[in-house]
C-alpha cells in the first residue's frame, strides 16, 4: 500500500517510509491512498481470533507484504504477549448496554502501549533488514514517553530522546521514562507546556540537514502505524458485542485525536460504528471545532487528565483531509493558515461529513472528579481521570437504547493516584511495576523550550 501526504505536496511513499518518516516533507501527515475494506465475513471471523491475530490481519492490509506475513504475525504475538491481561484489551460491563474497554494492561499501564509495543518491534525488524540506525525524538504529554521508552529501550539500531513538559505530568508517568537505564535512552524535561514540546518537534523535522544528520524519526500519534495499530481494538470490541450484525458506538477520551481517528478509520474499513464521541477535558479545541466549525487554538490549562492537555490536535488534519474528499491542496491551505494564525474555519460540507460519525463532548474538572466518585460509589470500580472525562461526557448522552456504547479506558488508575484519591478517597491498587519504579534512581536532563538547544543536545547524544 502507498501513502500520500494530507498536504498533497510530497511524493507518495511505501509502508516503511511512512512508518519511519513520521511527518511528510511538506508538513502533512501520511494517509493511505485507499483504505482497506474488510468484508462482513472477515469481520465476523475476527470474533474467534486472538487479539494478536486480528492485529496481524489489519496491519497486514496496510503493510501489504512489505513485512512478510509470518514475520508480522510473530511481531504481533510478541508485542501483545507483553500485556498482563490474556485478552489484551478486555471489555468490562459498567451498566446494561455500556462497556469499558480496558486498554491499559500493557507494560506502561496506558493505551499508548497498544501501538508502541508493535511499532518498536516493526522498527527493529525493518532496521535490521536495512542496516540503518535511527534517532527517535518524541514529545509527550505524559503517556507517550513512558510507552515509547518502555517499547524502544535496549532495541538495536535505535536511540530515543523523550521530551516532556516539566511539572505537567504525574510522578508515575515520569518514572516510566526516567528510570530506564538503557544507554539508548535520554529523557529531557522541557521548561514549557506540551504544545511547546510538540512545536520543538515540528521545528526539528522541518530542518532537513538536522533530520538527515541524525536520521530523525517520530513515534508520536502522527505516525500512521500507530493509527493502524489502534484500529484493532475497535474491531475486537465491536465483534465481541455483535458486530458486524450490530452497530456499536464509542466514547473516546481525546487529546491529539489519534485514538478517536483510529475509530473513524475502523469505520472506513467496514466496521459498523454508529457514532464516535470525542470527549475532551477543558482543553476543548476538538469539541469546539466539531460544534462550531472553527478549529481555534486556545491556551493550555493544566488538568487532572494531563495526557489530554492539548490545544493542537495533530490528527485532526487527517480527519479534515478525509472529510474534504482527500483534497490535499485545501488541507494544506487550511493547516498552513492554522500553523500561522492559530485558527481555521471548516467549510460547512466538510464539517457535515465529519459530524456524520463524530461528535465532540467536553467535561470540566468538576465533572471529571464527579465521574470518578460516582463510578466508585456505585461499585463500578476505580477509573483514571482520562477515562473519567469520557465517562462524564457519556453521562450527558441520550442514546437510543439498542446500540451498545463502549467507553475507552486509556490508563490504569494507579498511574494517577493523587487524582483518584482526591475524587474517591480510595487508593488504586498498585500493579507491582509501580512500586518497583518508585525505588529506582531517575535520570533527567533539563532544557529550555528552545529547538536549537534540543538540536544541539540530540547531536551530542548521536555523536557519543
Ligand atoms: C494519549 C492519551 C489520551 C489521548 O489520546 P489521543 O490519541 O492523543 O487523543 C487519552 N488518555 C490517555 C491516558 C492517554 O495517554
Amino acid at each position: 500500500m502507498r501513502f500520500v501526504s494530507t498536504r498533497g505536496a510530497a511524493p507518495e511513499v511505501g509502508f516503511v517510509e511512512a512508518m519511519l518518516g513520521g511527518l511528510a516533507p511538506d508538513g502533512g501527515l501520511y494517509s493511505p491512498t485507499t483504505w482497506p475494506l474488510f468484508s462482513q465475513e472477515e469481520i465476523a471471523d475476527f470474533a474467534s481470533q486472538s487479539y494478536a491475530t486480528v492485529a496481524a490481519r489489519i496491519l497486514g492490509a496496510f503493510a501489504d507484504g512489505v513485512i512478510a506475513p509470518a514475520a508480522l504475525a510473530s511481531i504481533c504475538d510478541q508485542a501483545y504477549a507483553t500485556f498482563l491481561h490474556p485478552a489484551t484489551a478486555p471489555l468490562r460491563q459498567l451498566a446494561p448496554g455500556t462497556q469499558l474497554l480496558e486498554l491499559f494492561h500493557g507494560p506502561s499501564l496506558a493505551f499508548k502501549d497498544v501501538a508502541m509495543q508493535l511499532l518498536a518491534r516493526l522498527y527493529e525488524h525493518v532496521l535490521a533488514a536495512s542496516g540503518r540506525t535511527l534517532t527517535i525524538v518524541c514529545a509527550t504529554s505524559g503517556d507517550t514517553g513512558g510507552a515509547a521508552v518502555e517499547a524502544f529501550r535496549g532495541r538495536a539500531n535505535i536511540r530515543i530522546v523523550a521530551l516532556f513538559p516539566e511539572g505537567r505530568i504525574s510522578e508515575v508517568q515520569r518514572r516510566f521514562m526516567t528510570t530506564a537505564r538503557d544507554s539508548n535512552v535520554r529523557v529531557l524535561a522541557v521548561a514549557g507546556d506540551f504544545d511547546a514540546c510538540q512545536a520543538i518537534l515540528k521545528t526539528l523535522f522541518r530542518d532537513e540537514t538536522f533530520t538527515n544528520d541524525v536520521s530523525l524519526s517520530a513515534v508520536n500519534s502522527i505516525n500512521f502505524v500507530r493509527i493502524a495499530a489502534q484500529c484493532v481494538y475497535y474491531f475486537t470490541a465491536a465483534v465481541a458485542l455483535g458486530a458486524p450484525g450490530r452497530e456499536v458506538s464509542f466514547v473516546v477520551p481525546t487529546g491529539n485525536f489519534g485514538d478517536a481517528f483510529a475509530g473513524w478509520a475502523a469505520k472506513r474499513m467496514g466496521l459498523p460504528i454508529a457514532q464516535i464521541f470525542a470527549a475532551t477535558n477543558r482543553n476543548d479545541i476538538l469539541a469546539r471545532a466539531l460544534k462550531t466549525g472553527v478549529y481555534k487554538r486556545g491556551a493550555v490549562r493544566p488538568t487532572q487528565s494531563p495526557a489530554m492537555d492539548i490545544q493542537v490536535a495533530s490528527n485532526f488534519e487527517r480527519l479534515y483531509f478525509e472529510a474534504s474528499g482527500r483534497d490535499g491542496g485545501g488541507t494544506r491551505r487550511a493547516f498552513e493558515g492554522f500553523d500561522q494564525g492559530g485558527a481555521l474555519t471548516i467549510p460547512p460540507k466538510v464539517l457535515a461529513t465529519m459530524c456524520d460519525t463524530l461528535s465532540g463532548l467536553r467535561a470540566d474538572e468538576a465533572d471529571t472528579s464527579q465521574a470518578m466518585a460516582l463510578a466508585w460509589r456505585d461499585g463500578r470500580g476505580l477509573v483514571d481521570p482520562h477515562t473519567a472525562v469520557a465517562l462524564a461526557a457519556s453521562g450527558k448522552l441520550e442514546l437510543p437504547g439498542t446500540t451498545p456504547l463502549v467507553v475507552l479506558s486509556t490508563a490504569h488508575p494507579a498511574k494517577f493516584p493523587e487524582a483518584v484519591l482526591a475524587a474517591t478517597g480510595a487508593v488504586a491498587p498498585e500493579p507491582p511495576i509501580v512500586g518497583r519504579l518508585a525505588l529506582e534512581p531517575e535520570r533527567i536532563d533539563r532544557i529550555a523550550a528552545d529547538a536549537s538547544a534540543v538540536k544541539a543536545y540530540v547531536r551530542k547524544f548521536v555523536a557519543a
